[in-house]
């Protein structure tokens, strides 16, 4: 890259730039994976190149081969099982293992994900919240982001339900959404019996300016899950069934979520799931028992890191891709171990 277009980055930009250039980023990288640690990455859902929904959780198709190819040439993309043996056993260290995950059960994990495995030859594990699936309405997340894909600003007046008002732009792109968090984390943030009211209100809101031209978020079908799960390269994980805050809920309750989710897919699929993955990343010392407690081998967390063999297995840190990684922040994203120990 010319000097003139470089003084054109932010200093943020330029410093990612030179870690991942030819020079210093094979050292990063090098120290990053001492100890031979393993790189989970954390999807959520693809979608097709062309499609205009715009959120952080919908990564489009080409963009998440090329991730694929580019992990490829210096990683080996292995099973969770595999990953749980390699750290368990510290077998001797080959090339970086990583492994490949998908929170929730979207519809485009199978209309997207599903026909390339088998030429990809690619390993996955899909984390089903099942509770979606059994009642085929995508939980409050979900509905408002399907809510939040408007043809025109509008106005959310939420001081009913103790939110302040905000202001949903037109449009798409990071910016956008980084803008949207703010609602997202506010309504995190409510008690879960609230929190619907609020989704459902704003929901209500921009049903007037909704676009239509966009492939909604949905759950999977249950024929959709059953054909995923017949595949040799897919790992059901449990996501539990409620898919609520784990922390925000009595922990007897949060275990029973969790093992409702496993003997459900168990049911469905007539496979058997040994792993978790708490929804939004939230969890304690008291969840991570309770992962234990309810028959896991592992517990992944949203926590960004790599997954090291001093690290518990009940609270397991992943890379998150979205839809606005380019190839050189997905690049720079692989060296997160680096600032966590
Ligand atoms: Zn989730």
């Amino acid at each position: 890259m010319p000097l003139a277009s470089l003084s054109a980055l932010s200093p943020k930009q330029l410093g990612r730039r030179v870690l991942t250039s030819g020079g210093v980023y094979p050292l990063v990288r090098a120290r990053a994976l001492r100890g031979d640690p393993v790189t989970v990455l954390m999807y959520h859902t693809l979608g097709a190149d062309n499609e205009t929904f715009d959120a952080w959780t919908v990564v489009r198709r080409s963009d998440f081969v090329a991730q694929i190819s580019l992990l490829r040439r210096d990683y080996d993309i292995v099973s969770l099982d595999e990953a749980t043996a390699h750290v368990r056993d510290a077998a001797p260290p080959g090339r970086p293992k990583a492994v490949i995950t998908f929170d929730d059960g979207h519809t485009g994990l199978h209309r997207y994900l599903f026909p390339m495995l088998e030429e990809l030859q690619l390993p996955v594990t899909i984390y089903v919240a099942t509770g979606h699936i059994a009642s085929g309405r995508p939980y409050w997340f979900d509905r408002v982001m399907n809510a939040l894909q408007v043809s025109r600003p509008a106005k959310l007046h939420l001081a009913d339900h103790g939110l302040p008002g905000f202001t949903i732009e037109a449009g798409s792109g990071e910016e956008r959404w980084q803008a949207l968090r703010g609602l997202l984390e506010a309504l995190k943030r409510l008690e879960p019996g609230r929190r619907e009211a609020a989704a459902d209100a704003v929901v209500a809101q921009l049903a007037s300016c909704r676009r239509t031209d966009f492939e909604p978020l949905e759950p999977l079908t249950k024929e959709q899950l059953l054909a995923l799960a017949q595949s040799r390269w897919v790992t059901l994980g449990a996501h539990t069934d409620c898919h609520s805050l784990l922390d925000q809920i009595p922990p007897d309750v949060a275990q029973a979520s969790m093992e409702r989710s496993a003997h459900l897919l168990r049911e469905w699929t007539g496979r058997a799931v040994h792993h978790f993955a708490y929804p939004n990343g939230n969890h304690n010392r008291e969840l991570m028992a309770r992962a234990q407690a309810a028959g896991f081998a592992t517990a992944l967390t949203t926590e960004k890191g790599l997954w090291r063999r001093t690290d518990s297995q009940f609270a397991v840190a992943r890379i998150p891709v979205g839809r606005y990684d380019d190839l050189t922040r997905f690049k720079f994203n692989l060296l997160a171990g680096q600032w966590r120990h």
